[in-house]
């Protein structure tokens, strides 16, 4: 189950940023606010051969909740040993306030953390977990007291003080597990796939909880997932990564919205990619020659120049199927293979000519259309909806 491990720090000389009621801007912005963290061009390597970090470089906002997030072996969980000083850095450097903390050792850099795979103390009751990285850090009985109650009052669980952990739900615990990194109030908490071990839904009553901590609390977060839907739903940024490389770090809506290449657009949400060649580009506008030898109109993604193999981008649920009151300027013909209906809306399958697959969400409502298998059908979408990539 999941786990916080608290980093000892020295001296409670600079406690984390004060809590701002209801809103999630921190109060007061420490110099270079918007250079809180700084990750310069770091590189990582476990073997003296082959980089899994490849020159990774961000800025974080002090208060700021950033994701990384990438399929598995990405190199996400890398970053955050590299952050709290358990790996060290094979080129590059690490900053916190302008000061670079790469050669600083993890106890010294007082970060929050809650991993997946470190459990509470098994043998401590909640208040004992929640009061140890006060204790470590010479707190007088009094204020650590206190600041248990509060942090228990906080993460819901007043009244569950004297319990062991083994007594306690799965979400119970990690709302102990939380509490235990945010107590000693760092102003940089890391949490790494926390929610990886649970269900559903008390998943994203979680996810929920964390945000509500973040915006009371004001610490600055990097998180962990390889879960989309988690990245999109909790974050002010999210930086994409794939094989140790960010391939786009933005607002979600600008993720979704303007991908910057076919794996951001594929990894994001769900989006059609078809084949086919670039015919001619015109400004931020690319003719495309899908290679079933259709014409269609496109924003210019990555693609570098006429004549290169191209992926065209489309969502489903931007893609419509005619006659449709939308206003269009690319449409092509593909034959129906089958729907689904899936509650709120009705899933469409149909082939191009070049054999791929395309699928279109349409509303369930009296106008979504019905085929037969094999039939045509007539699709449509707006250029300003639809992106040309490079290949890969
Ligand atoms: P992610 O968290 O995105 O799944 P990791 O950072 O755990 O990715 O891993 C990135 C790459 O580094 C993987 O190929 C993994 O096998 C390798 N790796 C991770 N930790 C170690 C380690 N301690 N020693 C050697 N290789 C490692
Ligand atoms: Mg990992």
């Amino acid at each position: 189950m999941v786990l916080a491990v608290s980093q000892v720090s020295e001296s409670e000389t600079r406690p984390g940023p004060r809590r701002v009621a209801g809103s999630s801007a921190p109060a007061a912005r420490a110099f270079q606010a918007d250079r809180f963290l700084q990750f310069i061009d770091v590189k990582k390597s476990y073997d003296h051969k082959t980089l899994v970090v490849k020159g990774f470089s961000l800025d974080v906002a002090e208060g700021e909740f950033i994701t990384l997030l990438g399929p598995s072996g990405s190199g996400k969980t890398t970053i955050l040993m590299l952050l709290a000083g358990f790996e060290s850095v094979t080129g590059g450097e690490i900053q916190i306030n302008g000061t670079p903390i790469t050669r600083l050792a993890p106890y010294k850099r007082n970060i929050g953390m809650v991993f997946q795979n470190y459990a509470l103390f098994p043998h401590m009751s909640v208040v004992e977990n929640l009061a140890y990285p006060l204790k470590v850090r010479n707190l007088d009985r009094r204020d650590i007291d206190s600041r248990v109650e509060e942090y228990l009052s906080l993460v819901e669980l007043s009244g569950f003080g004297n319990r062991h952990p083994a007594q306690l739900s799965g979400g119970q615990r990690q709302r102990v597990a939380l509490a235990r990194a945010l107590i000693f109030e760092p102003s940089l908490v890391l949490m790494d796939e926390p929610l990886g071990a649970l269900d559903k839904k008390l998943r994203e009553q979680m996810q929920f909880e964390i945000t509500r901590l973040h915006s009371k609390l004001g610490f600055t977060v990097i998180y962990v997932t390889h879960d989309q839907t988690e990245a999109l739903t909790m974050s002010d940024r999210v930086a994409v990564f794939n094989d140790g490389v960010v391939q786009q770090c933005a607002t979600p809506d600008v993720l979704y919205e303007q991908p910057e290449n076919a794996f951001v657009a594929d990894f994001i949400g769900e989006n059609n990619l078809i084949p086919g060649t670039v015919a001619e580009i015109a400004g931020d506008r690319v003719r495309v020659t899908l290679a079933g030898g259709q014409e269609v109109l496109t924003q210019r993604g990555d693609v570098s120049g006429t004549g290169t193999d191209c992926i065209v981008s489309v969502r489903p649920e931007k893609m419509f199927i005619k006659p449709s009151d939308h206003a269009y300027d690319s449409e092509i013909t593909a034959c129906f293979i089958v729907r689904h209906y899936v509650g709120d809306f009705i899933r469409y399958y149909f082939e191009l000519p070049d054999g791929s697959e395309v699928t279109i969400k349409v509303l369930n409502d009296l106008a979504a259309p019905k085929f037969d298998e094999g039939q045509n059908a007539q699709l449509i979408w707006q250029a300003s909806d639809c992106f040309a990539f490079r290949a890969t």
